[in-house]
């Protein structure tokens, strides 16, 4: 196998070296801040830690896992519904059209790493820009819905018909989920829970605008630690990685290497250090014959 650095050098701006530093010093700030909130405000503490769990399990259950790559089905249109609501509540105000989500994610596999890919740390490499790029170009999709102008996009929704037979998952209550006003609205209650348990200024100055950030935060963390930071199982044509110490925070998510190898497997990890959470979940909601896994893996 072709050998790999373990962290890419990925050839910077001065700028560019200056935002990435800033934003590994505001996740140390962050991870510093929810340190100390352990000890003044436990309370707060356990609804950061929950809040964070719960989203990144649905994030990628539904949204990546069910919506972008069909690696399970549903034995129950209810079903569906009832775990499309929970998407929506654990995410909140970061909660991501599943539609636009697909179409971005199916982009990123199609042109991984290359200059086409939409959230690639080695085409986009400031964390901040990254982010910013991501989210404009799913805000068009937004927009454009079902009529998509651009050609690729076009293609990869065909490719995805065939492959399923059947169109990428458009849930028609996705408009409100995903609505400025939603996300506002989630944004107080948030604001509430934190006044209500006696929060302190630097949890409102961090925490907070984390939770409410929390899907796009999630996302980054995976895109850029999985394409920059980490080993290599396979020789992929990407520069995809795994990143073991990310994943009990992640739940696999952030092993892209295995991913990319093999985007329809449900199990992204491989190794134990590579341990995939959240398949082991799925794997008790295909016994419990609430989902059928399409590759059911030992
Ligand atoms: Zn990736
Ligand atoms: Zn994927």
């Amino acid at each position: 196998m072709q050998s790999k650095p373990l962290i890419l050098p990925l050839a910077n701006t001065f700028w560019q070296k200056l935002l990435n530093l800033a934003a590994l010093f505001l996740g140390l700030v962050i991870i510093l801040i929810l340190a100390v909130t352990a000890f003044v405000n436990p309370v707060i503490f356990c609804f950061f830690l929950v809040h964070g769990f719960v989203s990144i399990f649905w994030h990628s259950s539904m949204l990546h896992r069910y919506g972008a790559h069909g690696q399970f089905t549903f034995t129950n249109k209810k079903v569906e519904q009832v775990c499309y609501v929970m998407t929506w509540l654990s995410m909140g105000p970061s909660y991501l059209h599943a539609y636009g989500y697909a179409l971005l994610h199916l982009a990123h596999h199609k042109f991984s790493d290359q200059e086409k890919d939409i959230h690639s740390p080695c085409i986009l490499q400031d964390v901040f820009y990254l982010m910013l790029h991501t989210r404009n170009v799913y805000n068009q999709l937004i927009v454009e819905g079902k009529n998509i102008t651009n050609s690729e996009f076009k293609i990869i929704v065909e490719e995805y018909r065939q492959k399923h037979g059947k169109d990428i998952p458009h849930w028609s209550l996705d408009w409100v989920a995903d609505h400025v006003m939603t996300k506002i609205g989630f944004g107080i209650i948030f604001l509430s829970i934190y006044l209500l348990c006696g929060a302190t200024w630097y949890m409102y100055l961090f925490l907070w605008p984390t939770q409410f950030l929390m899907g796009s935060v999630q996302g980054a963390l995976v895109n850029w630690f999985g394409h920059h930071t980490g080993f290599r199982n396979y020789d992929t044509d990407d520069e995809s990685r795994n990143t073991p110490l990310l994943n009990i925070l992640l739940g696999g998510e952030v092993n892209q290497n295995n991913h990319h190898h093999n985007p329809d497997k449900a199990n992204f990890g491989e190794k134990l250090h590579e341990f995939d959470w959240i398949y082991w979940i799925l794997r008790i909601f295909h016994k419990a014959k609430i989902i059928v896994l399409k590759s059911p893996q030992p």
